[in-house]
């Protein structure tokens, strides 16, 4: 298996609307700036985040999760992600709504698991040997191609490349053709080759190179086909999630994590058990061996009340082990039954796993502070909108939620558009207002017009 197949499965979609948001935006001192990082007003509940980085640095978060009690769209989502960036730019974010454990074909405590290994990462770094150099021109004998910096025949590539030492063409195997047009390698660019797989990375334009290495001046000879040129340190960050997924399908190729690849069979379709097993002995030997470093990320559950007693049960048990992210619960609702259960609880939550919980409270935020966070929205969207619309859009906000005017913002563009402009004008905003329901004014037209609606 090779690393660079493994992709990423980060849920990327439920993320884009933070993506304003770049960290917690507090002082040094821990206070929190009114408007940074993204992040606008609700003081209060980053500086108690900032508090809750800091245990986590201090690894006495370990066995505990954090709650996040507020109404909707109150921020709970972009403070769990402020943690996870205040952290570090590459740990691992996992958003989950607690409803996505009911489906009728993978268990529950499955999809918990899922994404448990979605939120930890790992930082693999490994030294790989590579030829590197600037492509440069060849003459039209070496090549039948129009690229300029390699040719291919049906015995071999040749690729034109420059060091600081001087000018050499590499003869290599006609797989990597597919590799240098698919990174558009040009006449100028920086790459360099891996030795053993022949995987071509593009590392920037040659005023790059010259800086980097007339300054170094260390042995760049242009070395001959099989011959080592340079031992180059490549850190890729994947989730377990990532390795279970990559392993449980069929494999081929040998490289950085071929161990593990020979450790299971090919053609596997699903993660068992048996599979994580297996990933985890080999990621420990990886962080033993000192290949790779551990990265916990945050797992975020909104809407909590919705998993069940049986969820809570595995929860407990799963918070206390090594391999744990941070896990953030989010919620609405304030007292409630737990789910499967008749008994009452605060947050719908069991007492045992309240025990384990440091609590923040997100309140709703006032017009002002609505007409900033969408202002902050639109620049980051690339949409033009006169004050006189935020200020409308803000007193909209304050009647139904802070989400729905942010939804609001993208049919208000498209509403401009067709009306030939591309500034959004208050009457593109009236117009989208009057077509959309928030969530209260629709439950409210449900109860006006029960008899007309059919109901169990
Ligand atoms: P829900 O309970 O409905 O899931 P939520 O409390 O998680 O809501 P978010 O999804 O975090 O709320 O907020 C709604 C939108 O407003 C998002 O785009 C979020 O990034 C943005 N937002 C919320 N609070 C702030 C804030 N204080 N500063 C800047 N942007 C914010």
């Amino acid at each position: 298996m090779r690393i660079e197949e493994v992709q990423s499965t980060t849920k990327t979609h439920r993320v884009a609307t933070h993506t304003h948001i770049k960290g917690l935006g507090l002082k040094e001192d821990g206070f929190a700036l009114p408007i940074a990082a993204g992040f606008v007003g609700q003081e209060q509940g980053r500086e108690a985040a900032g508090l809750v980085v800091d245990m986590i640095r201090q690894k006495k978060m370990a066995g505990r999760a954090l709650l996040l009690a507020g109404g909707p769209g109150t921020g709970k989502t972009a403070l769990a992600l402020g943690i996870a960036q205040e952290l570090g730019s590459k740990v691992p974010f996992c958003p989950m709504v607690g409803s996505e454990v009911y489906s009728s074909e993978v268990k529950k405590t499955e999809v918990l698991m899922e994404n448990f290994r979605r939120a930890i990462g790992l930082r693999i770094k490994e030294n790989k040997e590579v030829y590197e150099g600037e492509v440069t021109e060849l003459t039209p004998e070496e090549t039948e191609s129009t690229t300029g910096g390699y040719g291919k025949s049906i015995s071999h590539v040749i690729i034109g490349l420059k060091t600081v030492k001087g000018t050499k063409q590499l003869k290599l195997d006609p797989t990597i053709y597919d590799s240098l047009v698919k990174e558009k390698v040009a006449v100028g660019d920086v790459i360099y080759i891996e030795a053993n797989s022949g995987a071509v990375k593009r590392v920037g334009r040659c005023d790059a190179f010259a800086t980097e290495f007339d300054l170094e001046a260390e042995e760049y000879v242009p070395l001959p086909k099989g011959e080592v040129h340079k031992k180059k340190e490549i850190v890729q960050d994947v989730t377990l999630h990532d390795l279970d997924a990559a392993n449980a399908k069929p494999q081929g190729g040998q490289d950085i994590l071929s161990m593990m690849g020979q450790l299971m069979k090919p053609k596997k379709t699903e993660i068992t058990e048996k599979l994580r097993q297996e990933v985890n002995k080999v990621v420990n030997r990886y962080i033993d061996t000192g290949v790779a470093e551990l990265v916990p990320g945050v797992l975020f559950i909104d809407e909590v009340h919705m998993l069940d007693i049986e969820c809570f049960t595995y929860l407990n048990k799963a918070l206390e082990s090594s391999l744990a992210p941070i896990v953030i619960f989010a919620t609405n609702r304030g007292i409630c039954c737990i789910k499967g259960t008749d008994l009452p609880s605060p947050h719908g939550i069991p007492v045992d796993l309240l025990d384990r919980l440091v609590i923040i409270r997100t309140l709703p935020y006032t017009p002002a502070e609505m007409v900033q966070i969408l202002a902050i929205r639109a620049q980051v969207e690339g949409l033009v909108v006169d004050e006189d619309s935020l200020a409308y859009l803000g007193e909209i906000g304050e009647r139904t939620s802070l989400r729905h005017v942010v939804q609001l913002l993208t049919p208000g563009s498209i509403m401009a558009k067709s009306n030939g402009r591309d500034e959004i004008e208050r009457g593109d905003l009236e117009e989208v207002a009057e077509l959309f329901l928030d969530a209260r004014a629709s439950a409210r037209l449900l109860a006006d017009q029960s008899d007309r609606y059919v109901s169990q």
